[in-house]
């Protein structure tokens, strides 16, 4: 293979995994990554249970430093140093080294930009307040703990009630922390089906987290110490000591956009298979980018680890010099609210009738293990499909041990185009500890095989 020097624009997941593969698919290739921050693969995932106190040591979640890049993966990583523009007629990049704060400029064969999400604001004053945090860094990690630790706080708001205002918030009780919880509408987390929201709603509450629904942030106030104490909100004034804002991100594409990079429809790049742009020798992947979803054909935002990780295996070999392709995913999301176990595979049935499917629903609720088994408890699953093909579009299923596992069979299933009949025909496992005689996804593919058969 021949030699070529590939440049990758951000250090956190998909930068890492892009650079790596890069290295192994031609091992002649000089390849630099470069990372705005001090700190490159953290688990930042991994992050609302290091402010939980589950994951004790925070440096845990550093999974590899820039020295054991160098040395074990092969790549040149280069911290504190902010890509500010692509040359791309000139095949070049130029990057301030946050050190020195001098401009130094470096020419690629290949570029690939794994530039990431940012979290989206609130634009309102106060936010940049010092006990307002947002969690999308190790460095937000940090403050977190740290404040945590000096100022003891008793209070927290949580703005936002997606599935990370979900983890922020367990963390926080599990602190001993009061925590109020505010959303924008009646029920957390949008984009589930709405018994699986009541369900998160009822687990919440059981955990004396404070729900406010339907609230719109108007105000933070700030004492003489420019600490803010309250959030105002359409639905009253809540007390605080910590707020925490957890409003989803969008795709950081400034870099992109300067250098006419085609974006899409939800503001992140557009990328062919291969994770080529629509500019001629860079490469994209990861949350900056987005991704073609294989029930629909079309493209969406989903920014998620998993989906990163893979199209950025492609970008890095690519960018090498090989022939791989990402043909897009699926969403496939989980949370644990407390004891429930949640998760979401494929559409949704508001999404699904978007995409003009003909929806069926099915939704039942039985044991996740032999039902005398000790510490046997029940796993409700709701399956999406398509009429007129009888295909799997979409699950959501809610419960004891076993919930989130069971997800990712129904996510093959959907990935695979798979029909009820043939998700009902599954060999899946009975054993008594683990999975009763029909698992609860065969009852379920069981009475909507009927469902879709009366609609004949
Ligand atoms: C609290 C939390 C929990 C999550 N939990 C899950 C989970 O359970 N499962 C899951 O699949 N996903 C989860 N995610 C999402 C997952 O973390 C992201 O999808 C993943 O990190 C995306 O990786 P990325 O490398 O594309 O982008 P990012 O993680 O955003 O990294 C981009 C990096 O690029 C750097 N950068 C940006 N611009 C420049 C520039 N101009 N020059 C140099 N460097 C630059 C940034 O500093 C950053 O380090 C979670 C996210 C958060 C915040």
């Amino acid at each position: 293979m021949k030699k070529r020097r590939i440049l990758v624009v951000g250090g956190l997941a998909a930068g890492p995994s892009a650079a790596a593969k890069a290295v192994r698919t031609n091992p002649v290739a000089e390849v630099t990554m470069f990372e705005t921050t001090d700190t490159v693969s953290y688990g930042i995932c991994e992050a609302p249970y290091a402010i939980g106190g589950m994951i004790e040591q925070e440096g845990n979640l550093v999974a590899y430093t820039p020295e054991r890049l160098r040395s074990e993966k092969g790549f040149e990583v280069k911290t504190l140093h902010r890509v500010e523009k692509i040359l791309p007629g000139k095949h070049r990049i130029a990057v301030r080294d946050l050190k020195n704060r001098s401009m130094i400029e470096f020419d690629y064969d290949k570029l690939i930009l794994a530039t990431g999400s940012r979290p989206r604001r609130l634009d309102v004053e106060g936010e940049d307040a010092r006990n307002v945090f947002h969690l999308s860094t190790r460095d937000d990690t940090l403050k977190i703990l740290n404040y945590l630790k000096i100022e003891s706080p008793g209070k927290a708001v949580i703005i936002g009630g997606g599935y990370i205002g979900m983890e922020i918030a367990e963390a926080l009780r599990a602190r001993g922390l009061d925590v109020t919880l505010m959303h924008r509408y009646r029920l957390p987390m949008a984009g589930l089906e709405q018994e699986t929201r009541e369900q998160i709603l009822d687990e919440l509450v059981n955990n004396d987290i404070h729900f406010v629904s339907n609230a719109s942030v108007e105000s933070l106030v700030q004492d003489k110490q420019g600490i803010i104490r309250h959030v105002v909100t359409t639905r009253g004034s809540f007390e605080c000591d910590l707020v925490i804002l957890s409003l989803g991100v969008e795709p950081n594409v400034e870099l992109a956009a300067e250098a006419r990079l085609r974006l899409g429809e939800y503001g992140g790049i557009v990328t062919d298979e291969r994770q080529q742009t629509s500019v001629d020798a860079v490469l994209a992947a990861g949350d900056c980018c987005e991704v073609k979803n294989v029930i629909t054909g079309k493209r969406m935002y989903l920014p998620l680890a998993t989906l990163a990780s893979r199209a950025a295996w492609v970008a890095g070999e690519n960018a090498a010099g090989g022939h791989a392709t990402f043909k897009g995913g699926i969403r496939a999301i989980a949370v644990k609210v407390f004891g429930l176990e949640v998760a979401q595979v494929g559409l949704s049935s508001e999404e699904a009738r978007a995409a003009k499917f003909s929806v069926a629903t099915e939704s039942i609720t039985a044991f996740g293990k032999v039902a005398i088994m000790p510490g046997a408890r029940k796993t409700t699953v709701k399956l999406i499909l398509d009429r007129r093909s009888k295909r799997l579009l979409g699950a959501n299923l809610y419960g004891g041990d076993g919930a989130v596992l069971r997800a990712d069979i129904l996510g093959v299933a959907i990935q695979q185009r798979l029909t009820i009949d043939e998700v009902s025909r599954l060999d899946l496992i009975y054993a008594p500890p683990f999975a009763p005689l029909w698992d609860p996804i065969l009852v379920a593919a069981n009475q909507a095989k009927k469902r879709v058969q009366h609609a004949d």
